[in-house]
């Protein structure tokens, strides 16, 4: 942010702030080195770049939470947003601030928590940067109640930075910070954005199935059919299994669905049961959520041969053995399944010869996965 940089440009001769100052300016120059390019990837493709895969809480070492980019003609959208994001982000090459436009599939913890570290991140660029962009976010209902909560945090982080003699107030309003974040909250099903780009319709899934019906008219998880120039993708977010989102999915190119093993979720539950000495109803609950409110592998195998989808990309799960979780949903579904790791990028093709070649038009991008 400017008065940031400003104020730390000020005091750069005091030797404590100019260990500070040096920092934040190299770092601000190379972020600025890098984004030179207001595109993320390649043009004339679209490419699905997963920057978390695990499923939800506690955290893990190996796999950041769900996490994905839809890069489109080299304009990114970002779909869920959860701890570690931005360091995914970070290890791509990606510069938050890029991102002008965020879906969130539901608000449960583990989609939405990293949301904070990307803002704080876009409002130092584009405050750096005299940007006037707007970063649009669209969920649920409750997003704005999110989003209004993760600017307030982020910016008494700030707020020392403005009050010093010196600094610019421009990002100030009756001594408030402006905020370049603006809330999109979507009530129901439908068409919830277009633009030239892409075209995004909502299904409200199973994953608060188990809700209370007064619950649900203030929390709802949907997953997104996107169609883009070179394909139809659908995004399950969490499900259980779903007439709904069978329909949204019909025929559509790329199915990124959730999946849970249910032997390994039955253990997790039955272990942290017994060992916090949990009434068996509060067992029995949560294990409900793990098989009625997700899907297994054979269930995503089911959904996807009765939407004829032509791939699946599996994610949001803490495999053991990827190639278990292939083999499962291979067993109701005949096209070509992948497992997704952090970093890992699947391109659309709408080239003939590759569509005469291969019937799905999926594939991981020829330039490999951003793993280091
Ligand atoms: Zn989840
Ligand atoms: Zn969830």
């Amino acid at each position: 942010m400017r008065q940031v940089l400003a104020y730390l440009g000020q005091f750069r001769v005091v030797a404590a702030s100019a260990v500070v100052a040096i920092a934040l300016t190299r770092s601000a120059a190379a972020q600025s080195g890098s984004s030179r390019s207001a595109a993320v990837g390649a043009a004339d493709r679209t490419e699905i770049l997963f920057l978390g895969t695990a499923a939800g809480p506690p955290l893990r070492l190996d796999r950041s939470e769900p996490s994905t980019l839809l890069i489109v003609d080299g304009r990114p959208y970002l779909i869920d947003c959860g701890i570690g994001t931005i360091q995914r982000m970070l290890r791509a090459g990606i510069q938050s601030e890029q991102i002008k436009t965020i879906f969130f599939t539901h608000l449960h913890a583990d989609h939405d928590l990293g949301l904070a570290d990307v803002m704080a991140n876009d409002f130092l660029r584009l405050n750096t940067t005299s940007s006037s962009t707007s970063i649009n976010i669209y969920g649920p209902p409750q997003t704005r109640e999110l989003v209004d909560a993760a600017f307030h945090y982020i910016t008494m982080g700030f707020r020392a930075f403005a009050a010093e003699p010196g600094a610019t107030r421009d990002a100030l309003v009756n001594g408030e910070f402006k905020s370049p974040f603006v809330a999109h909250e979507i009530q129901g099903a439908g068409l919830v954005y277009q633009d030239d780009k892409i075209r995004v319709t909502a299904a409200e899934n199973s994953h608060y199935v188990l809700m209370p019906a007064q619950s649900r008219q203030q929390m709802k998880s949907y997953s997104y059919r996107i169609e883009t120039p070179h394909g139809v993708v659908v995004f399950t977010g969490d499900t259980g299994p779903s007439d709904a989102v069978v329909a949204l999915a019909r025929g559509a190119d790329v199915l990124v669905a959730e999946v849970e093993d249910f032997d390994q979720a039955t253990k997790f539950v039955n272990r942290t049961a017994e060992q916090n000495h949990w009434p068996p109803q509060r067992a029995a609950a949560m294990m409900a959520h793990m098989r009625e409110e997700h899907l297994n592998e054979e269930d995503v195998g089911e959904m996807a041969s009765r939407a004829q989808v032509k791939s699946v990309v599996l994610y949001h799960y803490n495999p053991t053995d990827p190639a278990v979780y292939v083999a499962g949903v291979k067993k109701r579904f005949s096209g070509p399944v992948f497992a997704s790791a952090d970093l890992d990028r699947y391109c659309l093709s709408t080239d003939a010869g590759d569509r005469a070649r291969n019937p799905s038009i999926l594939r991981p991008c020829p330039e490999g996965s951003l793993r280091k």
